[in-house]
């Protein structure tokens, strides 16, 4: 299939999945324009990458269904002057879109194999505002924290504290939280606390941890 070919698709599921399920931010807008979700996907399902579903990425793992991409990067409020942690770089999409949106990314992947991929994939593209980590990211990544915002791509089945600890003043997290039945979760924290709203049933793989 040739550029043009996925830069029409590209385009077309920004106006028919996103635009149309009601995301407004003009820079989640933009950057689901830019990024070419292809390329983070294998070679022989490239031609579904802009299909409006999650897709196999190997290793058991999946790319998130684009809305919810979108859907949760909106949620956060993302400005220019912000840092990111994001928890399951998987196949690297979303971590594209962060990056597109804000001054500093750190991602953290359990899986070696998926990081140094999404690494390579990330850096052929131009992407120098991410930091990179193989660990479990149910810790959080203490040293640089604190983070304007948090959001973990995979499902624990309560949310890890850590992660809330460390949310600036102000800060977003956004965590699938259950088991076979997820519940997307927002948390805020302000100086009184933390503040703790659901916003939809998803389904994400599970997060692996030994927490
Ligand atoms: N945002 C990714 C989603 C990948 S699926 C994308 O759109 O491509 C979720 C990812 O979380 C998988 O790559 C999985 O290996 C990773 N993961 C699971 N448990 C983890 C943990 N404890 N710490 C970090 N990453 C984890």
């Amino acid at each position: 299939m040739s550029e043009e070919n996925f830069e029409e698709k590209r385009q077309r599921m920004v106006r028919k999945q996103i635009k149309a399920r009601g995301i407004k931010d003009t820079k989640v807008l933009a950057a689901m324009e830019k990024v070419p979700r292809h390329e983070f996907v294998p070679d022989k399902i490239r031609s579904h990458a802009y299909n409006d579903e999650p897709l196999s990425i190997g290793e058991g793992q999946t790319i998130s269904q684009p809305y919810i991409v979108a859907y949760m990067s909106e949620v956060l409020q993302l400005e220019g002057s912000k840092k990111v942690l994001e928890i399951g770089t998987g196949s690297g999409y979303q971590t594209a879109i962060l990056a597109e949106i804000v001054k500093d990314v750190y991602s953290v992947e359990i899986i070696e194999s998926l990081s140094i991929k999404s690494r390579i994939i990330l850096a052929e593209l131009g992407y120098k505002n991410i930091q990179f980590k193989v660990g479990d990211g149910s810790y959080g990544w203490k040293e640089f924290s604190p983070f304007d915002a948090i959001i973990v791509t995979a499902a624990p089945r309560v949310i890890p504290q850590p992660l809330q600890e460390q949310l600036s003043i102000g800060g977003k997290l956004i965590v699938p939280v259950g088991d076979t039945f997820q519940s997307l979760m927002l948390t805020v924290r302000s100086p009184r606390g933390f503040k703790e709203k659901k916003l939809l049933s998803v389904r994400f793989v599970p997060l692996v941890s030994h927490h």
